[in-house]
C-alpha cells in the first residue's frame, strides 16, 4: 500500500517528505487514513536516537486519529467511514500469559512497536506522521464522534500512559497523588487524577504553568525546584506519577511518600536514575514504572474521556511547523500537546 509521510533518515537529520510502501492489508487488517497525529517526546527520543538502535528511514508518530477506508473480511469491530484511533503498539503474540491478561505492551515475545520496530515478518514498522496506516483489527480503538478529533490523538499514547498506571494504583478519592512535569503526558495525568478524585499536587520546574495546572484540576502546585516547598510534602502521598523527559533527582519525590507509598516512573530519560536505599527503606516505599496500556484499558480510557468530556489541550500545527515543535517540546514550551494537521500534508 502507497504512503507518504515524514521521515528522519538518520539522528541527526530534520524530518523530511518521504513516500514509502506498507504491507497490504490482510483479513484481520483496518486502514486508517490519518487525520491528525500527535507529537510525543519519544517521538523525539527515538528520531534522534536518544535509547539507541534506532531504525531509519523513521516515520515517527503513535498518536493517530482518523477514519477507517477499507476492512479485512474479517474485521468485526469496524467499517468504512469509522473514526478509529491506533496508539503504541501494533503486533504482540497473543499467545502469552500476558497478552491473554490485556497486558499487551508486556507481551513475552516482545511488542512491536507502530514505528521504530520490527514485526514479527521482520518488516519494518513506519508510524503515524503520514497520510494512512494499516493495523489489525486488535489494535485499533473506537472514537467517539462526540469529542474533538484533533485533541483525542493525544489519548492513544500520553492518555493511555497515564491512565494505566492511575488505575493500577487504584488511584481515587482519599488518596494524594503527585504529577510530576506538565508535559504532554503529566496534563493528561493531572488531568485524570482530579477526575478520578484524587487530592492533586501538580509538580512543575516552570512557575509560569501555575496557572494552567489549577485550571486544570490540581489541587495545590509546587515548583520543585525550591526545596522548602518540596519540603512540606514529605511523607504524605500515596502515589507519584513521574512523567519527566530528563534526568532528575528522584529521591527528592521517594522522600514525599507515605506508608507503601509508590513512585511510578513514566518518563523515559536517556540516562539511568540513582535511587536513595535510604528513600526506600523509610516508609517501606516502593519505586516502579509503567509501559502505555493494554488495548482493552485503551477503548475503556478513550470511553471514559467520550463520557467525561475530556481530551488533550492542543497546539493544532501543520507539517511545515515540525522542525520548530520538536525544538519547543525540547524547552517545555508546548500546551500542552502538539497535533499535526492531516490536511497539511502535500506530496
Ligand atoms: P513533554 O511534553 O516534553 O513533557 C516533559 C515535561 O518534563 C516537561 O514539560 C517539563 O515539565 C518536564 N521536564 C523537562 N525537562 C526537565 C528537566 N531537565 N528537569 C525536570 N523536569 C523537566 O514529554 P512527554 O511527551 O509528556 O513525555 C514525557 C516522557 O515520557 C518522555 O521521556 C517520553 O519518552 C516518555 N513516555 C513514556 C511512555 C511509557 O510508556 N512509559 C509513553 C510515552 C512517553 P515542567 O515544565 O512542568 O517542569
Ligand atoms: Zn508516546
Amino acid at each position: 500500500m502507497k504512503s507518504f509521510g515524514y521521515a528522519a533518515q538518520s539522528k541527526t537529520s530534520p524530518l523530511t517528505p518521504f513516500h514509502f510502501d506498507r504491507r497490504e492489508p490482510g483479513p484481520t487488517d483496518v486502514v486508517v487514513a490519518i487525520d491528525y497525529c500527535g507529537i510525543c517526546h519519544s517521538d523525539i527520543h527515538q528520531a534522534r536516537d536518544e535509547w539507541g538502535g534506532s531504525i531509519y528511514p523513521m516515520v515517527p508518530g503513535h498518536e493517530i486519529v482518523g477514519r477507517v477506508t477499507a476492512v479485512g473480511s474479517d474485521v468485526k469491530k469496524f467499517k468504512v467511514g469509522d473514526l478509529a484511533g491506533v496508539g503504541v503498539t501494533v503486533q504482540t503474540c497473543m499467545a502469552c500469559d500476558n497478552c491473554k491478561s490485556g497486558n499487551e505492551p508486556y507481551c513475552t515475545k516482545g511488542m512491536v512497536g507502530t514505528y521504530n520496530a520490527k514485526d514479527y515478518d521482520g518488516n519494518p514498522t513506519y508510524g503515524g506522521y503520514a497520510d494512512n496506516i494499516v493495523a489489525p483489527e486488535h489494535y485499533v480503538h473506537s472514537i467517539s464522534p462526540k469529542l474533538n478529533l484533533a485533541a483525542v490523538a493525544p489519548l492513544l499514547c500520553a492518555g493511555i500512559t497515564t491512565w494505566s498506571p492511575l488505575k493500577h494504583w487504584n488511584v481515587g478519592p482519599n488518596k494524594k497523588v503527585g504529577i510530576v512535569g506538565l508535559g504532554g503526558l503529566g496534563h493528561m495525568g493531572l488531568k485524570f487524577a482530579h477526575s478520578l478524585g484524587a487530592y492533586t499536587v501538580q509538580f512543575t520546574t516552570s512557575e509560569s504553568k501555575t496557572n494552567d495546572a489549577l485550571k486544570l484540576g490540581a489541587n495545590e502546585v509546587v515548583i520543585s525546584k525550591d526545596p522548602e516547598n518540596m519540603a512540606k510534602h514529605t511523607g504524605s502521598f500515596d502515589f507519584i506519577l513521574d512523567c519527566v523527559s530528563a534526568p532528575h533527582d528522584i529521591n527528592a519525590y521517594l522522600n514525599l511518600l507515605k506508608l507503601d507509598g509508590t513512585l511510578c516512573l513514566v518518563g523515559l530519560p536517556e540516562q539511568p536514575m540513582l535511587t536513595s536505599p535510604f528513600a526506600l527503606i523509610t516508609n517501606r516505599r516502593s519505586f516502579s514504572g509503567s509501559m502505555i496500556g493494554g488495548m482493552k484499558e485503551t477503548q475503556e480510557m478513550l470511553d471514559y474521556c467520550a463520557a467525561k468530556n475530556i481530551v488533550s489541550d492542543i497546539e493544532l500545527i501543520s507539517y511545515a511547523q515540525l522542525p520548530e515543535a520538536y525544538e519547543r517540546v525540547l524547552k517545555s514550551d508546548v500546551k500542552y500537546r502538539f497535533v499535526l494537521d492531516g490536511k497539511t500534508l502535500t506530496a
